[in-house]
């Protein structure tokens, strides 16, 4: 921790990579392990682009469950840390979740490179609307759907489908550029995603990792905190302002 917290003083800029872990302490479940919805949920008949043409209201039963958690969840103190972490240099917070819970936390800069919950997209012809504005139909069990007459889907990226290539280039150039990678709650090996620590360590940064497990980054990092992100993230932070 002390030599964690000592790199962070020293680096001009920070950037942070976030996944589902990130999020496990505001009571969102990973997909992946005991409680994951893959469990529940098999991806290949729910949340491929694939499964979500052939049969929408399939895919839609799974969107559900996940606007109705993500909606109702709240930041925790991790995320907090990261809006603090802004006056110390924290330049873009990348993240692979889509519950937007870092931008409700206040955070000035996000990433989200498997797109947001918050907002639906017409498949025809490209609208798009606050899920907050359907949220009483899908919660009753409705698909909301676009004034052209076709169903609205939720603007995440979907198994088969490209990343948002504009938030990818700019996630890939703060990795580049900074100084300092902060990898959290992430196994860090669905890509292009795990890409994000290579770039950063290809060009010289600083690796440190929070997780309650290893991952395939862990060796590669050089300061890897053990433990949960609403506890690690605080402590680390504080003692940065200190
Ligand atoms: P993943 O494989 O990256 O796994 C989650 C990681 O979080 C694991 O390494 C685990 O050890 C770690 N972890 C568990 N509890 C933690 C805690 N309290 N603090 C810090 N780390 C913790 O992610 P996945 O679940 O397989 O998801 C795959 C994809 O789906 C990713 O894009 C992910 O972000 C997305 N997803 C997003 C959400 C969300 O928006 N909240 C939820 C589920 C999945
Ligand atoms: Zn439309």
């Amino acid at each position: 921790m002390d030599k964690a917290v000592k790199a962070i003083k020293r680096a001009d800029r920070i950037a942070v990579l976030t996944g589902a872990g990130m999020s496990v302490e505001s009571g969102i479940a990973p997909f992946r392990g005991e409680d994951g919805l893959w469990n529940e949920f098999d991806p290949q008949e729910y949340a491929t682009l694939s499964a979500f043409k052939r049969n929408p209201e399939k895919s839609w039963e799974l969107f559900r469950l996940q606007i109705e958690e993500c909606l109702s969840a709240d930041p925790h103190e991790g995320h907090r840390s990261l809006v603090e972490l802004e006056d110390h240099g924290l330049k873009a917070v990348v993240t692979q979740n889509v519950d937007g819970l870092h931008q409700e936390a206040g955070s000035e800069t996000v990433l989200e490179l498997h797109g947001t919950l918050a907002e639906l997209v017409c498949p025809s012809c490209g609208s798009r609307e606050e899920t907050e504005d359907h949220l009483d139909e899908i919660i009753d069990g409705n698909i909301p759907r676009c004034e052209c007459g076709s169903m609205l889907r939720p603007d995440v990226v979907l198994f088969g489908e490209s990343l948002p290539r504009e938030t990818l280039r700019r996630s890939q150039r703060n990795a580049e550029e900074t100084d300092l990678l902060i990898s959290i709650g992430t196994s860090a090996v669905v890509q292009p995603a795990a890409s994000i620590p290579t770039l950063a360590e290809r060009t010289g940064s600083v690796l440190i990792e929070i997780n309650p497990e290893k991952t395939p980054l862990t060796p590669r990092a050089d300061h890897f905190l053990e433990g949960k992100a609403g506890e690690k993230l605080p402590e680390l932070v504080e003692q940065v302002k200190g």
